[in-house]
Formats: C-alpha cells, sequence, structure tokens
C-alpha cells in the first residue's frame, strides 16, 4: 500500500457498518447524510501473517477473506487454541448471524440505571415493531406479538414450570408478519434480519455517504479526534467533532486499547459454547435451509447459568457436521435421512466462565485464553439438558457432543461496561470515560451474564444512543 495523505473534515463519523451501527444510524438523522467508515475488499489485504482460518461457520462459508482481513486490517494476532472470528466487510458479522435473540431484555448489570434500562427496553420494542420480528414482548403493559407455531407437544412443555429451567420461545430476527404463524413460509433470503435487508427495509442507503477505509488508530488534535485509515489506495486523514464505535467488540476494544495507551491484559467477555445433538423421538418437518432454535431452556438458579436451544436439524448443520468429522462421512446417506429428527442445541455459558483476554505487546494485539474448566462446565450443563429432555420423553436416551473452541460462541462484550470506574468505560450515555465526543455503541459497554443472545439488546441501545444524540 502506498502512503498518501489527504486530510477531510468530518462532523459525526461511525466506524462500521454491522447492525449496531445500522441501528444508530437510523435513529440518528432522518434528514442529514451521516458519514460511516467501513471497509468493503474482496482482496486479501496483505502485510500481516496470520494463522489459516480453516473451519467457519456455514453461513458464513463464502467470507475467508473477509475474515482473515479483520486479523490482518486489526493488526490481532490470535493463538491456535482461540477460535474467534470477526470480518472486515460492510455489514460485519450481523449478515451471518444465526437467528434468534432474547425476549427478555434482563439488564442484570447492577450499574446501569434503572431510566437507561427503561429506555433501552422501550428501543427494543420500537426495533420489534419496526422491523416485525417474530416472537412476543411485553413493556409497561403493552404487548408486542407476532406469534409463530412449534410443535404442540413443545407448546405444552413450554406452559408448565419446571424447578430448574424457565422455558421460553425466542425471537426469530425474520421480518415479516405471519398470518399462517408457519415458519417454513419464511423465505430466508428475503426475510432475514441482516445488514443488507435492514438497508433495504428502512431505506438507508441514500442517508449514509460510505468511506470504503478501515481505521488504522486515533488520536486527539485538540478537541477533535484524528482518525488514520487505510485501504488499497494509501492511507486517508479523517478529523471529526465526534465519534462513534460500531466496529464490534474487538476491535473496538483494540482501537481504544492502542487510544488510550492501555498495556495490561483486558478480558474479553463471552458465552463459552457446546454444541450437542439429541435424537428426537418426533419428527420435525422444515423447508428451511437454515432453521431457527424454537426453544430456549434457561437454567434457573446459581448452580444453572446456563442456556440451551432446541434446534431441529437442517441441511446447513449436517453439512457442518460432516465437514467437522470426517469419520462420518460414510454415513452421510443416514444422516441426511433421519435429519428431521436430530435435534441441535447451543448450551452457553454464564459470561463468568469467559476465558479470553486481549493484550497490547509492541503495537501488536495478541488474542489469547487461559486454562480453566471450562469443558467441565459445559458437559454438566449438556448432562443437565440431556437429562431434562429424556426425562420429558423429547429424546431417546443417547447424545454427542462437540467443542467447538473457546470463542466459537461469536458473543464478545464487556470490555468497555457502562460505569465501571475504570479508564475503559463509558457512563450512561455511552461516552468514553474522559472523551466526551467519542461514543462507543456496539456489545462493548455490556456484561451480558443472563442474557444469551444478546444481539437485540445492542442494537437497541445503539438506537438510545442515536435518539438521544439527535436531540
Ligand atoms: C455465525 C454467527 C451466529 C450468531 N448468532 C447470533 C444469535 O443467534 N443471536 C445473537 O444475539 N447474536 C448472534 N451472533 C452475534 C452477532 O452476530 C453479533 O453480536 C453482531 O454481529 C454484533 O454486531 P455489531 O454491529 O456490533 O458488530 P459486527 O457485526 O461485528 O460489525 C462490525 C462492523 O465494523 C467493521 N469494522 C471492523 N473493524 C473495523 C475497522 N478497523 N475500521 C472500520 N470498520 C471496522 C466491520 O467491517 C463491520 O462492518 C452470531 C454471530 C455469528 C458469527
Amino acid at each position: 500500500m502506498q502512503k498518501k495523505q489527504s486530510n477531510e473534515y468530518l462532523d459525526t463519523v461511525i466506524i462500521g457498518s454491522g447492525l449496531s451501527a445500522l441501528n444508530f444510524i437510523e435513529t440518528y438523522s432522518k434528514k442529514k447524510k451521516i458519514n460511516v467508515i467501513s471497509p468493503n475488499f474482496n482482496f486479501k489485504l496483505s502485510g500481516g501473517e496470520i494463522e489459516e482460518i480453516k473451519f467457519l461457520p456455514s453461513q458464513m462459508r463464502n467470507k475467508k477473506t473477509q475474515v482473515e482481513n479483520y486479523f490482518i486490517g486489526n493488526n490481532l494476532k490470535k493463538t491456535k487454541n482461540c477460535k474467534i472470528i470477526g470480518s472486515l466487510d460492510q455489514g460485519g458479522l450481523s449478515n451471518y448471524w444465526g437467528l434468534q435473540i432474547d425476549n427478555y431484555i434482563n439488564l442484570d448489570d447492577q450499574r446501569i440505571n434503572k431510566k437507561t434500562k427503561n429506555e433501552i427496553n422501550k428501543s427494543f420494542f420500537e426495533l420489534l415493531k419496526g422491523c416485525k420480528l417474530l416472537g412476543n414482548f411485553e413493556f409497561k403493559k403493552k404487548i408486542y406479538s407476532n406469534e409463530y407455531k412449534i410443535p404442540n407437544y413443545l407448546e405444552e412443555l413450554k406452559k408448565k414450570k419446571f424447578r430448574n429451567f424457565n422455558l421460553q420461545k425466542p425471537i426469530l430476527a425474520f421480518n415479516k408478519l405471519l398470518k399462517n404463524k408457519d415458519l417454513n413460509s419464511l423465505n430466508e433470503n428475503k426475510n432475514k434480519l441482516n445488514s443488507s435487508n435492514f438497508i433495504k427495509l428502512k431505506k438507508l442507503k441514500s442517508r449514509v455517504h460510505l468511506h470504503n477505509y478501515y481505521l488504522e488508530g486515533m488520536c486527539r488534535v485538540g478537541k477533535k479526534i484524528k482518525l488514520i485509515c487505510k485501504n488499497r489506495e494509501g492511507y486517508k486523514i479523517f478529523i471529526a467533532n465526534k465519534v462513534i464505535l460500531a466496529a464490534g467488540t474487538i476491535a473496538t476494544t483494540k482501537i481504544i486499547m492502542e487510544f488510550l495507551n492501555v498495556k495490561h491484559e483486558v478480558k474479553i467477555k463471552h458465552h463459552p459454547r457446546l454444541i450437542s445433538v439429541y435424537f428426537g423421538k418426533k419428527k420435525i418437518k422444515s423447508n428451511l435451509k437454515f432453521t431457527p432454535s424454537l426453544i430456549q431452556f434457561i437454567g434457573k438458579g446459581k448452580d444453572n447459568q446456563f442456556s440451551a436451544d432446541f434446534r431441529p436439524g437442517n441441511k446447513l448443520i449436517t453439512e457442518s457436521m460432516l465437514e467437522l468429522s470426517k469419520l462420518l462421512y460414510p454415513f452421510k446417506f443416514l444422516i441426511n435421512f433421519v435429519k428431521d429428527r436430530l435435534i441441535f442445541s447451543n448450551i452457553l455459558l454464564s459470561s463468568k466462565y469467559s476465558g479470553l483476554y486481549i493484550k497490547n505487546n509492541k503495537s501488536k494485539f495478541y488474542i489469547y485464553t487461559k486454562k480453566n474448566f471450562l469443558l467441565n462446565k459445559l458437559k454438566e450443563a449438556n448432562f443437565k439438558t440431556f437429562s431434562f429432555l429424556l426425562k420429558n420423553k423429547l429424546i431417546f436416551p443417547f447424545f454427542k457432543t462437540h467443542f467447538p473452541g473457546i470463542g466459537s460462541d461469536f458473543h464478545y462484550f464487556g470490555t468497555l461496561s457502562i460505569n465501571n470506574n475504570s479508564k475503559l468505560s463509558v457512563n450512561e450515555k455511552c461516552q468514553l470515560k474522559n472523551h466526551k465526543n467519542i461514543y462507543i455503541v456496539d456489545s462493548s459497554v455490556f456484561n451480558f451474564k443472563s442474557n444469551k443472545y444478546p444481539l437485540g439488546i445492542v442494537m437497541a441501545n445503539a438506537r438510545r444512543i442515536g435518539k438521544l444524540l439527535s436531540k
């Protein structure tokens, strides 16, 4: 890349174009054009060596270059046992996400005040309504409902009370008013709430001025912020009055650590994940290529800080199974034959069991893991889920688990949390401590202990800040 300098002066600049950035944009301004710095390169960046990414979630198979660029562009190096991913791409990870968000906004963070929690709930309600998402939600006696059908025996089970589990139907991030309540009538490509569909739905294209660069670093020049950006042609400097960071937790944290010259290790919170496969007693027929989860099992009590879901087998997941374990290949036909009876579950632990760290060492950022008792905890959680399903006669008495590695839950958060009293924190307005013109609107600002599918809250919060700044 050749060096080339030409400064451009801007008022408000948003970094990133994932769902947190887009929700901010929608509520921030209906009239003004908004400047967004977010890369969209389909060529591999040069300049960094990274370990080849061998396995990507099935939804992201064709995005290897953008994932590799994420590490090169953001100058991140990860250890072999650390399975995080990111994407240096317009739309970010939210282009590929797995479609469920929690309908309980249990913002369990004691440091966030009640007023803020109420505003987030209000924005969540607006998000559901504005995007016609599937599911139910109640806030201050107002009810949002866009019901979808699940098999009767699951619906009946959901009505019962259990000592160790709460059973819930998640919100599914599909944009459609389902008159017949049948998930099979969805058009996956058209109805999925990903970034490109969100842009179309909210007519954001004409409201955004997109700068195809990635942000390499930033520093202060008086009251303003200097943004050092890069693409194939070279460097470009933007000078901004206000910067809104929505580059996803890992990139945002790295940018802020460098900006504040933080040298100590920082813990990245996440939800360690185990994938389980059970064999259902009844078939569940789905026409979708990637079936969403139909019900969530949320562990109750101190020893049950995990959630599990119930997702019927589908083509994309069974293909991934075969790719992961070549030994299963001779059984391909059989696996596809019984696909409608396979039940997949993501067992997600509380952020208390997080095991990811980031540290700046000589201007290179390392992401690594430490030894912990994660796998035992995950297996324990799986056994509780398995026993529950067995006792309720939903499955046959065997299971298979797969641990995809630390960080492969793809929920990264909690590095710059609200009111945590350290240098690395934001206030209730999501302004970086001591830097009032830098706002952070992605997951970095939350510590999701009980919420296990956090994107709904993240989008709601980005909307709250958008509204706040528009005043
Ligand atoms: C396979 C998969 C399944 C998932 N399933 C679920 C689910 O079911 N439920 C749930 O709640 N969550 C799920 N998630 C997590 C969810 O996708 C993320 O929480 C969400 O994408 C976060 O959105 P974001 O906009 O904050 O960040 P991102 O989507 O990561 O977007 C970040 C943006 O910033 C840009 N960027 C990065 N670095 C720079 C830089 N240096 N300069 C400029 N721009 C930059 C990127 O190109 C991108 O546009 C899943 C994730 C994956 C990968």
